[in-house]
């Protein structure tokens, strides 16, 4: 389970390489697959040839094809996204307008932001009562969701208590039946976590747990791809830091 990959093409295959090392037969997108990054076609392409359970457009594919408005991003993120938007080639541009921000899934429904705004609202580690607000919208036992770019749980016991955490680094949980989860796996593209390794979650069905990963991949490569394309630099430089 992938989300916010933003055009980086060096990381998901570093992702998928991974993932596949470690067993995984689906994956799940959450979103915003370009944006920011130098290869909007290459893994627009690469997503749609993975065995793939779900897929959900994130507020960057939306804005990347007309259909959220460019005015709600920062300069930085607008121009990228105007740049991104030239890339494209009409088939592409066709995948993506068939996309919606949220879907349901056999393994759990599957958004962008957000339960009640699936395109555009945040969930932060620490906002329980935006989560609660979430688990009150529809009775999904688990939700898979991105746009953060930071590596989430909120869990909701069956007293209908939430509470929510940032996972640090690597990690795996148990899930405890009765309970219900919202899971972030972090950005595979453009983690924000002060980890610059690309990120991403593993949901194995048998052992009832998920699993957050991080790998190493060529960010040097990335960046190179970023400046010569004249994206602006900051976005390469965010992807050294993971901030
Ligand atoms: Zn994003």
């Amino acid at each position: 389970m992938v989300s916010d990959l933003h055009s980086n093409l060096e990381a998901l295959d570093a992702v998928v390489a991974a993932a596949r090392d470690r067993g995984a037969t689906g994956f799940i997108v959450c979103g915003d697959i370009v944006g920011y990054g130098a290869d909007p076609e290459a893994v627009l392409e690469r997503v749609f040839d993975l065995p793939l359970r779900s897929v959900v457009a994130g507020n960057h594919d939306l804005a990347a094809v007309d259909r959220f408005p460019l005015d709600w991003f920062n300069d930085v993120a607008a121009d990228a996204l105007r740049w991104t938007a030239e890339q494209l080639p009409a088939d592409a541009r066709e995948t993506l307008r068939g996309l919606e921000p949220r879907e349901s899934s056999t393994e759990g429904l599957v958004v962008h932001g957000s339960v009640v705004e699936p395109a555009s609202e945040y969930l932060m580690p620490g906002e329980d009562a935006a989560a609660s607000r979430s688990f009150g919208h529809e009775p999904f036992e688990r939700c898979f969701f991105g746009h953060t770019h930071v590596p989430t749980v909120f869990e909701q016991r069956g007293d209908g208590g939430v509470r929510g955490n940032a996972i640090q680094g690597e990690g795996r949980l148990r899930l405890t039946g009765g309970h219900r989860y919202l899971l972030n796996p972090g950005s595979l593209g453009q983690p924000r976590d002060g980890d610059p390794r690309s990120a991403f979650m593993i949901v194995d069905d048998e052992q009832s747990a998920v699993e957050w990963i991080r790998v190493a991949y060529d960010v040097d490569a990335a960046q190179e791809k970023i400046r010569a394309a004249g994206l602006p630099g900051v976005l390469a430089d965010r992807l050294a830091a993971g901030r």
